[in-house]
């Protein structure tokens, strides 16, 4: 059994996440409608998940960490999410977020952006998952469907995972549209959260599309980096830059405030159905941009496999 650590996230009403949220945003964007909705089938276009919501439940895990990738790579740190769910005791979860994948099974370092429903007693796992590498021939990106080629459920290294029982329910919608801010979607709601909860954590999940304009993206190579990476400036250098089109369909996943776990607060990994797909940092176009989200608040934290020897660099 990994080493899990449990904790009790603060957990706002609808309403009130409502307030705090559009007063954060409207700072960042021109335009921002925040409101309390039933959430959209997410089975259905663009986001066809094998679940229905993001209700039921709803958890958030962080596994592992950057330090098992950097200075360098500790390739043996693999995980799976069926037994994830196990330990997050909610087994059967549907898992949205953000990680690596499993080099022993892809034969190289990739993105994943995990969309699984675990497996339960009656039926097997779901995984709908997507890859996304650079080309080799061209430079460019290469998303796969993870089950195109494999039947596991398996990761590496690191991930952010928001987990619920996948039901439709209330969620928190979010429209911004124009960008007036410096920053990205996702952190404008985090430090909303933090400067209103303060050390009270919050954490929250769920999927967002950014409908309208490009946004930088980024694919790590699937050569794991042969000398150390020891700065934020190595890291860059080692990463693939992109500018993606939308529609984006992003799985992001936040914590207002670190309570002592050594956290990322916030990582967000998008696909989209035109074959581009990795590690959302911004949108590129400001005065063309339009994000759709449903979110949903945590009642509690996971922290699975925590590195024992830890560091700053590489958490953007
Ligand atoms: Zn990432």
């Amino acid at each position: 059994m990994a080493n899990v650590e449990m904790f009790a996230f603060h957990i706002p009403s609808l309403e009130e996440l409502v307030g705090v949220l559009q007063n954060g945003l409207k700072e960042n964007f021109a335009d921002v409608q925040v409101s309390v909705v039933d959430c959209p089938d997410l089975t259905k276009e663009p986001f066809t998940f094998p679940a229905k919501g993001i209700c039921g439940k709803p958890r958030i895990a962080d596994v592992g960490g950057v330090p098992y990738l950097l200075p360098l790579v500790q390739k043996e740190k693999v995980y799976d999410l069926n037994t994830i769910a196990k330990e997050m005791q909610l087994p059967g979860a549907f898992f949205l977020g953000a990680g690596a994948a499993s080099s022993r099974v892809v034969g190289g370092n990739a993105e994943l952006i995990p969309i699984v429903q675990a497996k339960n007693e009656k039926k097997p796992a779901v995984n709908r998952s997507y890859l996304a590498k650079i080309n080799l021939e061209d430079g460019g990106c290469l998303l796969e469907q993870y089950s195109s080629k494999y039947k596991d459920c398996e990761f590496g290294l690191l991930a952010n995972l928001y987990a619920s029982e996948g039901l439709p329910g209330k969620v928190i919608e979010v429209k911004a549209n124009r960008r007036t801010g410096e920053q990205n979607f996702i952190s404008c709601m985090r430090k909303a959260l933090e400067k209103y909860y303060g050390d009270k954590p919050v954490g929250m999940g769920g999927t967002f599309v950014i409908q309208k304009g490009k946004a930088k993206i980024h694919i790590m190579p699937s050569e794991f980096s042969a000398c150390p990476l020891k700065t934020d400036e190595d890291v860059n250098n080692w990463l693939k830059f992109y500018e993606m089109k939308a529609p984006l369909i992003c799985q992001p996943v936040l914590v207002s405030h670190d309570p002592g776990f050594d956290l990322r607060l916030e990582h967000t990994h998008c696909f989209s159905h035109h074959g581009e797909g990795g590690h959302y940092h911004q949108d590129t176009t400001p005065e063309t941009v339009e994000y759709l989200g449903y979110f949903q608040p945590a009642e509690f934290l996971f922290r699975i496999d925590k590195p024992k020897e830890t560091h700053m660099v590489g958490r953007d």
